[in-house]
Order: C-alpha cells, then sequence, then structure tokens
C-alpha cells in the first residue's frame, strides 16, 4: 500500500530575545518548508517569506522533484536577489530554506543554509542535511573539534544562503519514506538551544505532532529562546490508515497568520507575543543554593551563610577580573542575523548563559557578502585585535575594499 502523510504541524515562534520573527515555514502537504532570513531592518523577514511564497505558489507536483526543488529555490533567490538590489534597505538580505515534497513515498529535499532536515525512524533521530554554515565548514576541515561547536560564538555564520547573489547552490537529495517515520524540518533556534536527545525524546513521547511542535518551542524558549524558533513535523503512514491529521489541520488557520495565496498553507506564526526576557544576572545565578546546605541549627546556619557569602565573593572577584581584563580585546565577528559585527571581550560562552563579549558595533553588511567563504572564514575568525585595528578592518568590511 502507497504511503502519504497521516499527520502533520507547524509552529513558528519569535523567541525570548528577539523583537520580530525572521522565520517563515509552509505547511502545505505534500510540500513542507522552513526559511530563516537575515539582514537588518526586517529585510530577514521579508527574504524568508519570499522564499517559503514561492514554494507555495508553484506546483512541485509536476516533473522530477529535485528538478523542481532546485528550479524553485533558484527562483526564489532571483527574486529576494532583485528586490534587494532595488532596495538599499534591503541590501544584502538573505534567507535559509529547506524544503522537502513527499512524492511516492521518497522524500525529496531542497537545503540551502543551517536550518534542518531531521527524520526519526524506530525511536532513532538522524540529521538528514548538512549545514552549510561556518563552524561545519572547520569540522569537515578538521579545524574545529565537533564538541567545540555548539558553543562557538560563529556558530551562526552561514556560508551558502538565498538572495545574496544572483545564483545559489542548491544541495538536493531523496531518501525512501517508511511506514511511521517523522521528519522535522527546523531553524537553528530550535537546535542551538535543544540538543538533539532532547528533541528526540520530546518527539518519542508526545501523543501528536501537535503537542511535539508546542513541546519543541516552548523547550526552546525555557532554555533561553535566543532566536526565532520554527518547526514543522510530518508524519508517514498507509494510505488506509486515517491519523490524528484530519482533525490537527483544521486547528491551523486560528494559530497562524494564513498566506492569501494558498489555503493550507501556514505561512509565519507572526510574532505570538512571546514577551522579552532578558537573562538571569550573572551574578545571582553564580552564588550556591541555600538549599544545599540544609541548617540544622543556629549556629550552623550562621557558618553556612558565611561559606555561601564568600564563595559568591570569590566568584564575583573572579567574574569582575575577567571581565576587566577582557575589556582590551576585540574581534570581528557576525550577529546572530549575520551581520558583520564588532565585538568586545573575547569569543567564548560560560555556562549559565554568560558571554565574555558584547558587542561594541554591528554593521549592517551581513556576512554572506565576504566572497569567497574560505577568504569570509579567514576573516571572520574571531582573531583577538587591539581595537584601532578592529575598528580599521570593520570600516573596510563595510565599505567592501578589503584586499583579498
Ligand atoms: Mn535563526
Amino acid at each position: 500500500m502507497p504511503l502519504r502523510i497521516v499527520e502533520e504541524a507547524g509552529l513558528s515562534d519569535v523567541g525570548r530575545q528577539r523583537t520580530t520573527n525572521e522565520d517563515s515555514y509552509l505547511e502545505s502537504s505534500p510540500v513542507f518548508a522552513v526559511a530563516d532570513g537575515m539582514g537588518g531592518a526586517r529585510a530577514g523577514e521579508v527574504a524568508s517569506s519570499i522564499a517559503v511564497q514561492t514554494f507555495a505558489e508553484n506546483h512541485l507536483e509536476d516533473g522530477k522533484p529535485e528538478a523542481r526543488l532546485e528550479e524553485v529555490a533558484r527562483a526564489a533567490n532571483r527574486r529576494i536577489y532583485e528586490l534587494a538590489q532595488e532596495d538599499e534597505s534591503r541590501s544584502g538580505m538573505g534567507t535559509t530554506l529547506t524544503a522537502v515534497i513527499v512524492a511516492d513515498g521518497d522524500i525529496a529535499t531542497g537545503h540551502v543554509g543551517d536550518s534542518r532536515l531531521y527524520r526519526l525512524r524506530d525511536g532513532e533521530l538522524e540529521r538528514l542535511t548538512r549545514d552549510h554554515s561556518l563552524v561545519e565548514e572547520l569540522i569537515r576541515r578538521g579545524e574545529l573539534a565537533p564538541e567545540a561547536a555548539d558553543n562557538h560564538p560563529q556558530r551562526s555564520i552561514i556560508t551558502r544562503a538565498l538572495g545574496p547573489e544572483p545564483d545559489v547552490d542548491v544541495e538536493t537529495f531523496t531518501c525512501p519514506g517508511r511506514e511511521g517515520d517523522v521528519y522535522l524540518i527546523c531553524s537553528d533556534g530550535l537546535t542551538t538551544m535543544v540538543s538533539e536527545d532532547e528533541v528526540a525524546d520530546i518527539l518519542r513521547r508526545t501523543d501528536s505532532l501537535e503537542e511535539a511542535a508546542r513541546e519543541l518551542v516552548d523547550v526552546a524558549n525555557r532554555n533561553g529562546g535566543k532566536d526565532n524558533v520554527t518547526v514543522v513535523l510530518f508524519r508517514l503512514g498507509q494510505d488506509d490508515a486515517l491519523g490524528a491529521g484530519a482533525d490537527t489541520l483544521s486547528g491551523q488557520e486560528t494559530r497562524t497568520g494564513l498566506s492569501a495565496t494558498a489555503v493550507k498553507t501556514a505561512v509565519k506564526a507572526r510574532e505570538r507575543e512571546t514577551e522579552t526576557a532578558t537573562r538571569p544576572d550573572a551574578g545571582a545565578t553564580a552564588a550556591p543554593r541555600r538549599s544545599a546546605h540544609p541548617p540544622t541549627g543556629r549556629r550552623r546556619r550562621a557558618r553556612g551563610l558565611v561559606a555561601v557569602a564568600i564563595v559568591a565573593l570569590a566568584a564575583a572577584v573572579l567574574v569582575a577580573g575577567f571581565y576587566i581584563g577582557s575589556r582590551q580585546f576585540y574581534f570581528v565577528g557576525t550577529s546572530e542575523q549575520g551581520l558583520i559585527t564588532l565585538y568586545r571581550g573575547l569569543p567564548y560562552d560560560l555556562p549559565l548563559g554568560v558571554s565574555l563579549y558584547e558587542t561594541e558595533y554591528s554593521s549592517a553588511v551581513p556576512a554572506a557578502t565576504i566572497r569567497p567563504p574560505d577568504r569570509r572564514a579567514a576573516i571572520l575568525d574571531h582573531q583577538l585585535r587591539g581595537k584601532g585595528d578592529a575598528v580599521d578592518l570593520m570600516r573596510q568590511l563595510e565599505q567592501g575594499r578589503l584586499e583579498p
């Protein structure tokens, strides 16, 4: 019996630290896509919605799936590129795109950037796409240990995007589907906040994809929600198996801003008003919790408090020393929006969400405009510099006149 999509769900959330949602998604069975936009002044939002709109408007069912995916992705690229050329404020905007079409039981994928496609099969989660990102390139070349990737400050730099150039290299591949497979397409706002083990766990224990989507987004937000989070899920089953899908589909219109052009197409859940939360104060979280020393008498309690105070003070002195020491350093990198940015401090993140760097100045120039990728990698390697040096480099990058 042929396979079909028996259940599906899609959800996008602004996260807890951004004010706008630059992700877009398409849930239009048998076509599904996630796009994560970049570029200042809300241009990223424009780029990602053009990407999914282009997929919504084209019939991917006609022709060979991989060829169609590539064709439509390149058409979207051209639209974004041309719009960016016409409008200064949108100059250099771009977006990732991970799109699939399910045809004859096969999952054909077109992929650009660092959004991801996963498959849960027999309880095991497997990533089917590779990131087109600086960090993954460094790992492939053996220049970075895979364990270092998760906390790498430049992990959001992508080496391929729709929009920055007139043409784009679209990676395509096809995997045969199986009954019971669950597929997840997501933006990096999920994968930078939630471990793959945890994603697998959520997919295994939830009763519906609707619930799984909600849970994935909630956990990403609970873990910090630093970026926009988007998930699209679908499940394959036998043709006669009527899953919960029929019910869940009807609920979409209330949850998502529906595009005018495609009835079953949910394009972006726009700014579900999640309040913007700031990170907890580092000093407060660094102090040991008092419950770790259960007091049994008044004297013991007093001694316990003194010990806690001393540890907290030592931690504060250490952090302050480190902070002052690191202030003399600058490095050039990329913001989470993909823009070339000058940072002050050291390029490391500590546990508990403490960064040893802060943004000194963010340009409006997307990192993707530095070509070729090798050169981009060399420039954005967050080498420590003095202030004058770093400012000079930023100026050259902004004026696009850096010598190769
Ligand atoms: Mn993102």
